[in-house]
Parts: C-alpha cells; structure tokens; sequence
C-alpha cells in the first residue's frame, strides 16, 4: 500500500509523542476576523484563532517571524470579500521576499480566470475550498449569491492558471443530508481535483448551528470510502472533524482502506498505522500532500 501522511499544522492544540502542532505551518487571516458573508456554521469564528495578518505590517511581520524559525509554508486564510475570494494578492509584494515559504490558501469563491491569475501572481501553489453541492445550502447556510456552478468554476479557474487545487467536502453541511453531501463529492469528478479532503461538520459555540448534530463515524466513513472509490489522486481525512473514541473508528478504516493521510491523527492511530504502512510525518497543511504524495508516490 502507499505510505501514509500525517500531520499538524498550527491550527489547534495537538500534542503526541510522534508529532506535536507547536512547529506546524501557521493560518494567517489576511482580513482578520472580517468577513463579507455569515455562514451559519462559522460567523467568523474560524479566523478568530488565526494570526492577525489584516495589514501589510502584520502580515510581514508574522511572515518573517515563521520564516526565520525555519517553517516552510504557511496557510493563507481570511473572511471573503463580496465577491467571493480572499484577497491575498493585496499582499503579493511582501509574499515575494519569502520565496522559501510554500503557501497554500483558501481562496474563496473565484468568479474568473482574472481573478485566479492574481493568486498564481502572489505565488499561491495550492488552493483549498469548500465543495458545496446543492443551492439550497448555499442559500440557507452560508448565505452567499452564488451557484454551484460558481463553486466548480473556482477549481477550473485555478487550474487553469496552474495552481493545483485540494477541494473540501463538510460531511454534514448539506441540507439534504448525506446525499447531498456524496453529491458535492461526486461532482469534483468534474474538475480532476489534486486532492480531495474529507472534513466533518464541527457546531462552534457562538454560531447558530451550535446545537446541529456532527456527522456519525458511518456518515464521515461514507463519504471517505466514496471518495477513495472516485479519485486516484490523495484522499485524505482533514482538520477539522468530530473526535473523540467513537470516531477513532473512521482513523483506523482511513489506514486499512489506503486512504492516503490525515490531519491530527490519535496517537493510537499512529501506532496502529506503524504497523501497516509506511508513515510519514509533517507539520505541514495536509493539503501538502500534492506535494508529498508527488515527491513519494507514482500512481
Ligand atoms: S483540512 Fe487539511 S488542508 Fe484543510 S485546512 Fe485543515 S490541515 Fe489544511
């Protein structure tokens, strides 16, 4: 089987006697806690717990500091504009000065080439967003103008300007329930996905889906079979996802079933996979795993 990727980026508190998030890749919010839109499950408060970059002097200023400590990437993040991206081109000529640093961001809904050719400008290798694939979610969750076809058209844009592309699916967020979430999975077919990350509906406190009941490990465990099933490209289990020992489960069936990695693995599941595959570690965003996978594997 394929050896296996695990890691932990700086997004939460990880520790483990393999790995730890303390060195791992930084999210940096370019608007800060600012966002155009109000997603039911996040009102922003996914950018509260990432570092400030929401002025040309911070942004540089946490830039030198990972750079200094000799990470090798960082994970450009940030609320959208109306539009729909996130404008991290607003600071393409301070991401010039660290060519050393790898930079993966979340781009945001991209409306046109144009727009996709100003993430290559700012040295962007790989772009992550959400999938989502039924109108009636994006009108009643996240609230946005936009279409699905909106949402497919970001990948194609992005690829065409050669920036690969790691689409997320939120088990979970769909309105029409797990269908609709196989449903947003099958239709990246359609745009050849770099990687496809399968991540979990999370209730944050403080937002109006706080009471909205996670994925079940068999509906996470669903969709990650599916997409191992549609995709010879890295499937892997992402950050943010239900946890806890009934969800150790989905961890194990991901070593057994050749998914190709996941983001904050339990230290029962490294231990299990040592066994079985060959693991490696890193503390990059595992949307790094084009990268890796590359540098490894020949499919
Ligand atoms: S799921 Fe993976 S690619 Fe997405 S933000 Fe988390 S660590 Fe990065």
């Amino acid at each position: 089987m394929r050896p296996i990727f695990f890691y932990a980026p700086y997004l939460k508190k990880y520790e483990t006697d393999y790995l730890s998030s303390d060195d791992g890749w930084r999210p940096i919010s370019v608007t800060g806690t600012s966002c155009a839109f109000s997603c039911k499950h996040c009102e922003t408060r996914v950018l509260e717990g990432m570092e400030d970059g929401s002025t040309k002097a911070k942004f540089e200023s946490v830039l030198e500091r990972v750079s200094s400590s000799g990470q090798k990437g960082v994970i450009l993040s940030g609320g959208s504009s109306p539009r729909g991206d996130v404008p991290i081109w607003k600071y393409t000529e301070v991401l010039k000065k660290y060519p050393n640093l790898t930079v993966i961001a979340h781009t945001g809904v991209v409306k046109s080439r144009e727009i996709a050719r100003r993430f290559k400008e700012s040295g962007v290798k790989i772009g992550l967003l959400d999938m989502v694939g039924d109108q009636e979610t994006i009108d009643q969750v996240l609230g946005q103008p936009f279409t699905v076809k909106d949402y497919l058209n970001s990948f194609r844009y992005l690829k065409e300007e050669g920036i690969k592309i790691a689409p997320h699916v939120i088990v979970g967020l769909s309105r029409k329930g797990i269908e609709g979430d196989l449903h947003a999975l099958e239709l990246l077919s359609e745009v050849n996905p770099d990687a496809v990350i399968i991540v979990g509906l999370m209730p944050l406190v403080g937002t109006p889906y706080k009471n909205t009941r996670e994925p079940s490990p068999e509906e996470l465990a669903k969709v990650l079979l599916r997409a191992r099933e549609l995709f010879s490209n890295p499937v892997m289990l992402g950050c943010a996802r239900p946890r806890g020992k009934a969800y150790i489960s989905v961890e194990r069936l991901a070593v057994d079933q050749g998914i190709d990695g996941m983001a904050f693995p339990s230290e029962e599941t490294i231990e299990y996979a040592k066994d079985k595959r060959e693991v490696v570690l890193s503390h990059a965003c595992c949307g790094n795993v084009i990268h890796d996978f590359l540098l490894r594997v020949s499919i």
